[in-house]
């Protein structure tokens, strides 16, 4: 089978973990603040807080930023459930903001006018969470001047879109964001297995979120509410979780960072490839956006009624199709908080024909060219 989207380990990456088992410390030893420290490198990020998944990094930051019950919580319902599971973890009432019908990312028209009417009903979010789909980064300047014009917070998922740029500078810096989540599951950039990292700007927040990913404790004697009682004196200060990386996963982030570069030239190599192979289908091809870093390479089918068809045949041919996304209001538990079909239509409509076909950087030119030409004849072209 051709997955969609492969990590690539080469033997460096594994010497680097066999070390850490040969070393002292398999967690809570010095992999994980150089991993963190190579992020900050990579994204000119002040402060990196890595931990167990994306998931959590999305609760850390969720709970970093003071969302609770009663607050309002946006996102696009073009992602992963987890962006929107993250405010409910939290208690807060989640909505959506339909999406761009080509980019499939969240629209800024479309917040613009929700946020009209929210100002004029009182209910305007307290934040909202774009999330860069299939690589391809949100328009974030015009998504930050709306957040200081209306007062909501900005949490930008980049689970896709570690090494994509907005304005040539690594996504992840902060200019246009409160916290930015990243995500090393295995299809995604770059791997550490399960993984992920909330990057800011802000020193608080920073503080917050470390102290949430070990259970809401810190030993820095400089911030205890108490007195000190000696060197073993820890004080739990909020209810937080045990959301740490191993210094396992950390090691193999370590060693795969530095060729986050040639991974996201890889995939726009092979995305440009795919603009010209798929030219006379009767598919739309994702625009070819060069500042992405090519995560998924989503194409939809003129005629949406075949995809079905033509994704089983696709797997059946050993290649590994995937459908991103499956709309989250859809899902029977956003069904039971109140959503249904129609709500998005756009979003509706972009998830009806979407499929994403193989895209890995060591996905080889005959590999490409059995998935196109498996897709021609399923078209009947
Ligand atoms: C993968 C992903 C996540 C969650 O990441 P995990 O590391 O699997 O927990 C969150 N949001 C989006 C958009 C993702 O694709």
């Amino acid at each position: 089978m051709i997955p969609y989207s492969r990590q690539q380990i080469n033997e460096a990456d594994i010497e680097a973990v066999v070390s850490v088992l040969r070393s002292d410390f398999l967690t809570q030893g010095p992999a994980v603040p150089a991993f963190e420290q190579a992020l900050c490198d990579y994204t000119s990020s002040p402060h990196a807080i890595a931990v167990n998944s994306g998931t959590s990094a999305l609760h850390l930051a969720c709970m970093a930023l003071g969302v609770q019950p009663g607050q309002r919580v946006w996102t696009s319902p073009i992602t992963f459930v987890a962006s929107a599971n993250c405010a409910r973890y939290c208690g807060a009432d989640v909505s959506f903001v339909d999406v761009d019908p080509q980019s499939g990312n969240l629209s800024v028209q479309a917040l613009e006018q929700r946020l009209e009417a929210a100002e004029r009903n009182g209910t305007l979010p307290h934040l909202v969470i774009p999330v860069h789909f299939s690589g391809a980064p949100c328009p974030m300047e015009a998504i930050a001047a709306l957040g200081k014009r209306y007062g909501f917070r900005i949490l930008e998922d980049a689970s896709h879109a570690l090494g994509a740029r907005i304005d040539e500078a690594a996504v992840g810096n902060g200019h246009f964001a409160d916290i930015t989540v990243l995500s090393f599951h295995p299809v995604k950039m770059i791997t550490t297995a399960e993984g992920g990292a909330a990057l800011t700007c802000d020193d608080s927040l920073a503080e917050s979120m470390r102290q949430l990913r070990t259970h809401g404790i810190t030993k820095d004697a400089a911030l205890l509410e108490q007195p000190g009682e000696g060197s073993w004196y820890y004080e739990q200060q909020a209810l937080g979780y045990n959301y740490r990386m191993t210094d396992l996963q950390a090691a193999l982030g370590l060693s795969q960072l530095p060729r986050l570069d040639s991974f996201v030239e890889a995939r726009l190599a092979r995305a440009r490839r795919y603009d010209r192979l798929l030219r006379t289908l009767p598919v739309q091809r994702p625009p070819l956006d060069e500042t992405s870093s090519w995560h998924l390479y989503p194409i939809r089918l003129r005629e949406s009624a075949k995809r079905q068809h033509v994704f089983e045949s696709m797997r059946a041919a050993g290649i590994g199709v995937q459908v991103h996304y499956i709309p989250v209001h859809l899902q029977p538990y956003y069904r039971r908080l109140g959503f249904s079909p129609g709500d998005y239509p756009n979003a509706e409509h972009y998830y009806a024909g979407v499929m994403s076909l193989p895209l890995f950087p060591d996905l080889k030119d005959d590999e490409q060219d059995r998935v196109v030409t498996t897709l021609r004849e399923l078209l009947g072209d």
